[in-house]
């Protein structure tokens, strides 16, 4: 049952409950939430629920009508969010574990873990006892292998997950590893279950191969209710009888399960088809069903794997699977888990940021801006911090008010904010240490309890309005322009007046707390914003870069802006973009803006910037990171 607490509950009425529902044979788990603090009882219930409804302190009690409890919605509403090392998942993130069916060896292992953590996994899998359909199949290098899987993660920088199978091997692995693999065929071996689950550690919980959603959140359960409660769920195809691939990857389950669980849902489309053409399809097929990860096997040498071959990726498959899931990622409004790197976790090596470090955006609480800071930083907590101007962002970063800030650059309906460019001309201590591409999603928001009927007024800034005009016909609502889309929401929030509605982000739904009546409500759906983030340039450069941003200015004379193509084309440099802008207080005469992506070597890149000294002037790295 979950009892729901009055929000003027007394510490000792709390305890008070407490030992009552204990006294009673119930397990107890408090989830603290912004508006309500609830106490979720777990075990046989013996006892009246409406006993516990008349203890003081008691504001209602809600019997759970599923057969699992702990994992189910109904005993918390959200998305359970959790760490595995230094990596966050759940919510919006989306989390890609790699690496080989098995440790086969030292070198194998760590040159397997290179491969996939350069491609941008960030954890490591690879099994130390493989649980084989054969008993005179390769059963896996025991200790030794879990060694070297730890030395690999060490390396690389990556948390590791590995597949237990035995009680008895679960307390000595717990020195080597991050998270936990219970196995397709031990889904339902609840000794193992419950031993592991009584470690506190992450576990992964695969399906078994037979096993419905009810008996795989019931073993979820085993686990929960042992004392972890961080568990993932993970998808691995089931048996049908369909024999062309290993097993049939059940992609609806993930939406199903989504919606009975606020457990994280990862698929593994390596044992789900078993082959290794299939793994990038179901990936994106899985990736565009909303799972919250991937978890795929990657050889160094699939032809020489001692388990698993044919379904292992080679590494440059890998690589072209994180480019697709990366685009399809932002279509579903997920972002990528990348390691913290070490410029963003300033001063102390290995710690993550400190809490409530500042992150500058211009607007106010739930602007766009707000949303593509939470996003950009998902692994981290930051304090998203409002600035009136963009100008304001770079100046308040160069004055060391917040370590970054997070500026647009270019919407795919919009085109270039041109504010931001010359920015950077005007503030040339200012760099750009990454980007996020924002998926724009304008929802049409109200005061709780405002049918649509209601509304004849949308609120918002130019642009949002003039990007829902469809939907604004069609609902008859009229579009009145406000400075932004945030202050629109704020207003609505205010003046609650049924007849006004704001369009919005789903951030400034949650913040001033509003009703989205529909979301999505954009006219054409492919509307990204790109962010830069933005630091002071005595800040350490990211490691492995993708991308250049170069600002410069062309001598007024014929051919010179070919000149310097021809250059970038000669180092074999792919131009991503070329903007021209005015330079302020010179009339006539234009600075060039250009993205370049760059080659994983990048000697070839300056080696350019030094051939382009002799044919552009005034040339400035704004800076190489990751697109
Ligand atoms: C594995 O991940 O290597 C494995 C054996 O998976 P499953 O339990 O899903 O078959
Ligand atoms: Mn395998």
């Amino acid at each position: 049952m979950i009892v729901v607490l009055e929000q003027s509950a007394t510490e000792q009425q709390i305890s008070k409950i407490r030992k009552y529902l204990v006294d009673h044979g119930l397990q107890i788990r408090e989830i603290v939430g912004e508006k309500e603090t609830i106490l979720g009882a777990v075990g046989q219930v013996v006892i009246d629920p409406r006993t516990v409804e008349l203890l003081s302190g008691v504001s209602k009690v809600i019997p759970i009508s599923k057969p699992y409890k702990l994992a189910s919605r109904e005993f918390q509403k959200e998305d359970s969010v959790f760490n595995i090392g230094p990596v966050k998942i759940g919510g919006s993130r989306l989390v890609v574990i790699a690496g080989p069916c098995a440790v086969e060896s030292r070198e194998q292992i760590i040159e397997a873990a290179k491969a996939v953590r350069e491609a941008g996994a960030v954890i490591l899998r690879g099994g130390a006892y493989k649980p084989r359909t054969s008993p005179y199949s390769f059963q896996g290098l025991g200790e030794e292998g879990l060694k070297y899987l730890k030395e690999a993660g060490e390396i690389t920088g990556m948390p590791v997950a590995t597949e237990v199978v035995s009680t008895s091997d679960v307390e000595l692995m717990a020195q080597y590893i991050d998270v936990y693999q219970i196995g397709a065929r031990n889904m339902q071996n609840f000794e193992l279950l419950k031993k592991v689950g009584s470690m506190n550690m992450p576990v992964i919980l695969k399906r078994g191969l037979c096993a419905t959603i009810n008996e795989w959140l019931m073993a979820a359960e085993y686990l929960l209710s042992s004392g972890t409660n961080k568990v993932i769920l993970c998808e691995r195809g089931i048996r049908t009888y369909e024999t062309y691939t290993r097993n049939t990857l059940d992609i609806s389950a993930i939406p199903v399960v989504q919606k009975l669980s606020h457990l994280p849902v990862i698929v593994d489309p390596s044992h789900a088809t078993g082959l290794r053409n299939k793994v990038l399809p179901m990936s994106l097929a899985s990736v565009a069903a909303g799972a919250d990860g991937l978890i795929v096997e990657v050889h160094p040498n699939p032809e020489e794997a001692m388990s698993d071959g044919p379904q292992s990726l080679y590494p440059v498959q890998f690589q072209k699977l994180m480019a697709d899931v990366q685009a399809m990622a932002s279509v579903v409004e997920k972002e990528l888990a990348r390691l913290p790197h070490k410029s963003i976790s300033n001063k102390s090596k290995d710690k993550a940021v400190p809490t409530g470090l500042k992150v500058a955006f211009q607007g106010e609480h739930g602007a766009y801006g707000e949303l593509a800071v939470t996003r950009y930083f998902s692994q981290q907590e930051v304090e998203p911090f409002p600035v009136p101007s963009f100008a304001d962002v770079f100046e308040g970063v160069l004055k060391g008010d917040f370590p970054w800030g997070l500026v647009p650059l270019e919407n795919t309906l919009g085109g270039s904010i041109h504010d931001n460019y010359d920015l950077f001309h005007q503030y040339p201590d200012i760099k750009i240490f990454g980007e996020i591409k924002l998926r724009v999603r304008h929802n049409l928001m109200v005061n709780k309890g405002t049918r649509i009927e209601e509304v004849k007024e949308a609120y918002s800034h130019p642009q949002a309005l003039a990007q829902c005009t469809a939907f604004l016909k069609k609902h008859d609502i009229k579009p009145m322009v406000y400075y932004d889309t945030a202050g629109a929401a704020a207003m609505v929030a205010q003046e609650k007046d049924p007849s006004k509605a704001a369009i919005a982000s789903i951030r400034a739904a949650e913040f001033y707390d509003l009703e989205i009546l529909d979301e999505g409500i954009e006219t054409d759906p492919l509307n990204f914003t790109r962010f830069a983030l933005i630091g002071r340039d005595d800040l350490p450069q990211l490691e492995n870069p993708d991308r250049a941003s170069l600002l410069f200015a062309l001598p007024d004379e014929t051919g010179s802006l070919v000149r310097c193509l021809t250059l970038l084309a000669k180092y074999d440099l792919n131009l991503t973009k070329l903007e021209s802008r005015p330079i302020a207080g010179k009339p006539w005469s234009y600075m060039f803006y250009t993205d370049i992506n760059l080659p994983a070597q990048t000697e070839k890149f300056h080696q350019a910037l030094e051939a382009m000294k002799d044919v552009v002037s005034d040339l400035r790295v704004l800076g190489l990171y990751k697109a």
